[in-house]
């Protein structure tokens, strides 16, 4: 089916309008009219070749939702007219100890991303979501509840899901002192999570301007990090540190941040190695941990619950000629709190 998209079509390229064929629905896919694609940091990072080689041309976006056109035969999970979403993965090996365990995000084959990523069957490279349509498998789509914005919702397929795992895993709630490192896309998701898991939530933010914002999604504290005071103060006292900066950061400061068996966890994914001194470490038993999005069921899980607590993204939508400002303005921190495209401007 021919699509319209947003493609970077060669290095140090900006976006650019673009056509496509997308596969033709085999019998275990779903078929989707994309209603609203978020901009995640990801994107740009990508793109703009910080993480390694990049296939062109390149359609980015995996935070996805939209209506379903069509299904193949042996689709039982979907129907036609239903609202669904896409996230960060497309496929997975399906065969493999963490697949077989329902953890498919870590499939030990490695996941298929939703752009720039071989198609397992060889048939070319995945083209994501800054596109009017796109044709998923059925296992790795999920349902939108009833009465979610769709827009504010397409930022919960990556953002949401990779502030929601963590902070179950790491038993985010009553009595846990939660500390979210940056304001942006996911760190916002991450105050609106760990808020209705029921912790103590904390932002630490280089932004001084953003506090207003982050009481008002329901942070009970703000603390400016450019002043060195706020690591002396609040030494030893968080339970749980998820840090969402995408550029390099003294992950020492904020490791004195931590009481007795603290984990600090990384999502954000700055290219640049971490220089980690052990005496941040060893004092108080710390932990440095990672966690990359969440498993399809979890995906459909933080779904169900931000449907039940009504928890959306703070997004400015976007028409898609925009694409290209709204990338510069993500990495000068200038986003309130998610670009989301309307695909009806593509
Ligand atoms: P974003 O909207 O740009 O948010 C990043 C935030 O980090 C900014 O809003 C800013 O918050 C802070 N920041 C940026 N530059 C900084 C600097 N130089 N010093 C200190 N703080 C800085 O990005 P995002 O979409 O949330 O993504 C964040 C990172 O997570 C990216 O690296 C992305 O690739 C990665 N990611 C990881 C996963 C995963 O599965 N682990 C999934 C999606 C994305 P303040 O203004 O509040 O300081
Ligand atoms: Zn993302």
């Amino acid at each position: 089916m021919e699509t319209r998209a947003y493609a970077v079509m060669a290095p140090t390229e900006g976006l650019k309008p673009w056509s496509f064929e997308r596969r033709s629905v085999g019998s275990d896919d779903v078929q989707i009219a994309i209603e609203f694609s978020g901009v995640c940091h990801s994107d740009i990072h990508t793109a703009r070749g910080e993480w390694g080689d990049l296939h062109f041309p390149c359609v980015p976006g995996h935070e996805i939702v939209g209506l379903v056109t069509h299904v193949g035969d042996s689709v039982t999970k979907f129907a036609v007219g239903q609202r669904v979403g896409v996230g960060v993965y497309v496929d997975s090996c399906r065969t493999c100890e963490n697949c077989v365990a329902g953890m498919s995000n870590y499939c030990l084959e490695g996941m298929t991303g939703t752009y720039n990523a071989p198609e397992r069957d060889g048939s070319g490279v995945t083209q994501g979501g800054y596109a009017s349509s796109i044709v998923v498998d059925q296992g790795y789509v999920v349902s939108v509840p009833d009465g979610l914005d769709p827009a504010g919702t397409a930022p919960l397929l990556c953002a949401g899901i990779t502030l929601y795992s963590p902070l179950k895993h790491w038993g985010a709630g009553p009595g846990v002192k939660v500390g979210i490192i940056g304001l942006g896309g996911l760190g916002h998701m991450g105050v609106k999570f760990a808020k209705a898991l029921g912790a103590h939530v904390t932002v630490l933010s280089h932004t001084a301007g953003k506090k207003e914002d982050a009481l008002a999604m329901g942070a009970d504290e703000f603390l400016v990090t450019s002043d060195e005071s706020v690591f002396v103060d609040h030494a030893k006292t968080f339970d749980l540190l998820i840090n969402t900066v995408s550029a390099p950061i003294d992950l020492n400061l904020y490791l004195e941040l931590l009481g007795l068996d603290g984990t600090l966890v990384m999502v954000g994914l700055s290219p640049d190695p971490y220089p980690i001194k052990a005496f941040s470490m060893l004092a108080q038993r710390r932990r440095i941990a990672g966690s990359m999005i969440g498993p399809v069921s979890e995906l459909q899980e933080m779904l169900d619950f931000a449907g039940q607590h009504n928890i959306l993204s703070d997004v400015e939508v976007i028409e898609a000629s925009y694409l290209n400002e709204a990338w510069d303005r993500v990495v000068a921190s200038d986003v309130r709190y998610r670009f989301v495209i309307d695909a009806s401007t593509i």
